[in-house]
């Protein structure tokens, strides 16, 4: 029988359950590119349900302890007390959210004999030192694809928020103004800007699909360059490197997985080659930006504006300057777990935990690490190079 440790975020200050704004959410068929819906045996939650944070479960009680595995959840992530730590010893396996993620350091998996599966609920298992899971044989798996179009509709918001100055005329209402001027003086149209996705993937590619009716002028990058006919669908304009694409848009949308070619792309060299009055939005990790030059390059003004909803580390401490820094449109790490994006994610995990206990394959599309080395989506999206440690002060 398995020991299963689950960490979520806490529940909401206002109770648990929530009182819901909605009834349901949309039934979907199918993902954009054709891959399948999560297909678990049944699920115990509803749909629309709060179920990333503790008292949800994620709705897998029921099915662990009828099959006879423990159960243990907690949000207590944090040092060698931690209800995380205290439970790790004995796990079989390791739930996290990137949103509150359990940082699966070398050094706690070496405290972990007993440890064979990594499941991120959500997208991007960064927060697990991959390294170490090669090396120690671990299985790392997460749902791709169930919560990217929940982060790229975010992403349209939050670039509509920056260049129309959204937040601080916002804040004006609330004021108890009506400071027209105040408000105007640092408003845009998007209509006509050139626009860049750095890593058009599952996330980048429906970025730019919801962008392309905005009249903009579409830019992109990426490993491997997408085909020729989408391209033309789309008046795309490919750039071999992040470089190229920095120094000719006015917004840049990141979308790569934090891996050691990413990791601080974005630091005070390439924010420089930057067109001054540029705005960036990233969702995808914020490692792979350089925390102090982006207020630096917002201070100084050469940056109009920087929002996105991931920071390092998570979650930030009260003084982190993102939190002040002008001009930010930043949110919580909260884009890929709306209520919608955790039925998705949260079916996938039972589906992924249905396959592995009873000894059967993972989907291809869902494995990161498997067998000591990267595998399915981990390996065309990750690379491994053993210096790149969540929570190494990276
Ligand atoms: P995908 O795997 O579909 O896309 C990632 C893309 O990154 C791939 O297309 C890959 O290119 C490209 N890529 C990787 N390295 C580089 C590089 N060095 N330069 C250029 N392109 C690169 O992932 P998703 O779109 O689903 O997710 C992307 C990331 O978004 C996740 O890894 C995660 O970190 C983040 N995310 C954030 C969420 C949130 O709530 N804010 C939720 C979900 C994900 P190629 O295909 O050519 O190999």
């Amino acid at each position: 029988m398995a020991k299963v440790l689950l960490v979520l975020y806490p529940d909401p200050l206002t109770g648990y359950p929530p009182a819901y704004a909605r009834d349901s959410i949309p039934v979907l068929h199918g993902y954009p590119d054709g891959q399948t819906l999560p297909t678990p045996s049944s699920i115990d939650f509803t749909p629309g349900h709060l179920i990333g944070c503790v008292s949800g479960e994620l709705g897998l009680r029921t099915f662990l302890e009828a099959a006879g595995h423990q159960l243990v959840v907690t949000s207590d992530k944090e040092g060698p007390d931690s209800v995380f730590d205290r439970e790790l010893p004995d796990a079989d396996v390791v739930i996290s959210q990137p949103f509150w993620p359990a940082y699966l350091t070398a050094d706690r998996i070496a405290k972990a004999p007993r440890l064979k599966l990594a499941i991120t609920a959500g997208i991007g298992s960064d927060h697990v030192d991959l390294d170490a899971a090669i090396q120690r044989g671990i299985t790392v798996a997460e749902e791709t694809y169930s919560n990217s179009i929940s982060v790229a509709e975010h992403t349209v918001m939050q670039i509509l928020a920056l260049v129309r100055n959204f937040v601080a005329s916002h804040r004006w209402v609330e004021q108890g103004g009506w400071n027209i001027a105040d408000c105007a003086q640092r408003a845009y149209d998007l209509e006509g800007m050139d626009v860049g996705i750095i890593a058009a993937g599952r996330i980048g590619l429906a970025v730019l699909r919801r962008l392309a009716p905005f009249s903009v002028n579409l830019h992109y990058t990426k490993t491997h360059r997408l085909d020729r006919a989408v391209e033309r669908e789309l008046n795309l304009t490919y750039h071999p490197d992040t470089a190229s694409l920095a120094r000719n848009v006015d917004v840049v949308s990141i979308h790569a997985p934090l891996h050691p070619q990413t990791y601080r792309l974005f630091d005070a060299a390439m924010l420089a080659s930057m067109r001054r009055g540029a705005y960036i939005v990233n969702t995808a990790r914020a490692e792979i930006v350089d925390r102090d030059a982006i207020v630096a390059a917002l201070t100084d003004g050469h940056l109009a504006g920087y929002a996105g909803d991931v920071w390092y580390p998570q979650p930030p401490p009260t003084d982190h300057p993102w939190r002040s820094m002008p001009h930010n449109a930043m949110t919580p790490h909260v884009s890929g777990t709306t209520l919608s994006a955790q039925a998705r994610y949260g079916a996938g995990t039972r589906e992924i935990l249905e396959a592995w206990l009873s000894g059967k394959p993972i989907r291809q599309e869902y494995l990161i690490v498997d067998g000591g080395h990267l595998a399915g989506v981990g390996a065309t999206s990750y690379t491994v190079d053993g210096t790149t440690s969540p929570g190494s002060g990276h």
